[in-house]
């Protein structure tokens, strides 16, 4: 065998349709399609998000003709040895910017390197890759507004036009490599959107036909279907943002344009995360480490009572409840149950970072954290601190007629209307099973704004 031969290690690029991979190893290259199980990240993924991904891979094994090897281990031992094995001067990925990724993949580069082979990164999972949008004076931005003009002047590329064709499969059984098969799904309870990358395209055809036009404000109602659902396939790969912009690029709709800004928000906090790794796991402003948060007994069963959706407060109790059920909430629930944790149980927003990162599907380091650093009041570009969100006011809002409510908290599946959204006002008071408020948040309100008011006043 020759070193002519590419190895193409898939990670969060699970599709053969635009994939700028295929480009950079060549057409009719042959080439060995990888993937590593690595149980550094398979380990926190939860069982939802394994049960995508392992129908990720079938699906892309599918595509490749039944051509995808998958090995399990250290990444940084088992790509040089593949690419030895099969013969490939290049490994071919797409560019990773989290903190664990960038640091394997120094790593595998220069593990390859002792042997005379490359690590070669084309493209990212963004419209625009970390570092690329930067300000006037060449620095990065620290705040959403002014990033999201300077993304659209950047602009992205056209889509690659690629196909499972493009290059000539090596046979993963011509490869004395030990192999693993695509591990079963775990068996979940909750209703998980179909993966794949034609399950990508078809839900965003649906879309983009029936929701795209009203999505402005369609995409703040929990109660309707009006979001793309996107999330989940962008976060493996499974269609590329750019293949949205390009399809959605001369639709100058109100909805169209909002559409684009909240990719934007996806590739903002990406950058953010690249800028400042740390703030992952930390306050991306430090100072409100000074922040006071309870723990305790008394924190752990307010903490379980969130988790569960059992906090009296319907709005809440139901995006925590879609949460479990479907492995996915709505954005405007997102923030609310987010807003409630931090503002009304005053309990550190990493606690409910790393519920939602093992509940979420689409859970993804960047837009997780600086999600609730934004609710929180603690990142970038954040919510202003005196902003703390009314469960009730935010229910009768986004959910008018209280429908996503009845739908996921089935003891209030006979309150009718709006009424859903305070059952402890009904004549008979809170029906049988659901529970009775577990704080009130008014109280809570203002013990909050006195905390944060004391962070403002250290600063
Ligand atoms: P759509 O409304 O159709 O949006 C289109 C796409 O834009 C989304 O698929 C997503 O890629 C991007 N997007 C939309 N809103 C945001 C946003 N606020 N930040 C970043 N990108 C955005 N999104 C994740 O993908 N993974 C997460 O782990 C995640 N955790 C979050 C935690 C909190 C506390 C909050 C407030 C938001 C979080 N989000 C996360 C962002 C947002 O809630 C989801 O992207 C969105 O609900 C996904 O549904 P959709 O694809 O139907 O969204």
């Amino acid at each position: 065998m020759t070193d002519d031969a590419a190895l193409i290690w898939f990670r969060r690029d699970l599709r053969v349709a635009d994939q700028p991979t295929f480009l950079a190893a060549g057409q009719g290259t042959p080439a060995l399609a990888l993937f590593v199980l690595d149980p550094r990240l398979l380990g926190p993924a939860g069982d939802a998000r394994l049960w995508f991904l392992y129908g990720c891979l079938r699906d892309l094994d599918e595509s490749l003709g039944g051509r995808l090897l998958v090995v399990k281990g250290d990444p940084v031992e088992v790509v040089p040895r593949v690419a030895e094995q099969v013969g490939a001067g290049t490994v071919h990925v797409a560019a990773d910017f989290g903190p664990y990724g960038q640091a394997r993949d120094n790593d595998v580069e220069q593990a390859l390197a002792k042997a005379d082979r490359e690590l070669v990164r084309t493209g990212s999972p963004y419209a625009v890759a970390p570092g690329r949008v930067l300000s006037g004076d060449g620095g990065r931005y620290r705040v959403f507004t002014p990033f999201s003009r300077a993304w659209a002047d950047h602009g992205w590329r056209a889509p690659a036009d690629t196909d499972a064709g493009y290059l000539d499969w090596i046979d993963p059984a011509t490869v004395h490599v030990r192999s693993t098969k695509i591990p079963d799904q775990p068996a979940v309870d909750a209703d998980l959107p179909e993966p794949g990358e034609a399950a990508a395209h078809r839900r965003w055809d649906e879309f983009v036909r029936d929701h795209l036009q009203e999505y402005a404000d369609g995409r703040d109602r929990p109660d309707q279907p009006g979001t793309s659902r996107m999330s989940v396939y962008l976060k493996y790969g499974c269609v590329h943002p750019r293949s949205l912009l390009a399809d959605i690029a001369a639709k100058r709709s109100n909805g169209a344009q909002s559409f684009r800004n909240e990719l934007a928000w996806r590739d903002f906090y990406a950058d953010v995360l690249d800028q400042r790794p740390d703030s992952a796991r930390h306050n991306y402003d430090r100072a409100f480490d000074a922040l006071a948060t309870d723990s305790g007994p008394e924190a752990d069963r307010l903490f379980d009572a969130w988790r569960e959706g059992r906090t009296g407060y319907p709005v809440v109790d139901a995006g925590m409840r879609q949460l479990l059920a479907e492995g996915w909430m709505h954005n405007r629930v997102r923030m609310i149950t987010a807003s409630f944790l931090v503002k009304d149980l005053h309990l550190p927003w990493w606690w409910g970072a790393r519920h939602f990162m093992g509940r979420l599907v689409d859970g993804d380091l960047a837009s997780n954290q600086h999600g609730w650093q934004w609710v929180a009041g603690s990142g970038t570009d954040a919510a202003p601190y005196f902003r703390v969100f009314n469960p009730v006011l935010q229910g009768e809002r986004f959910d008018p007629d209280g429908a996503y409510v009845r739908k996921y908290v089935p003891e209030l599946a006979d309150v009718p209307g709006k009424a859903a959204h305070q059952p402890w006002k009904l004549p008979g008071g809170v029906p049988a099973g659901y529970p009775d408020r577990v704080v009130d948040h008014k109280d809570e309100r203002a013990v909050a704004l006195d905390r944060y008011e004391a962070v403002k006043e250290a600063k």
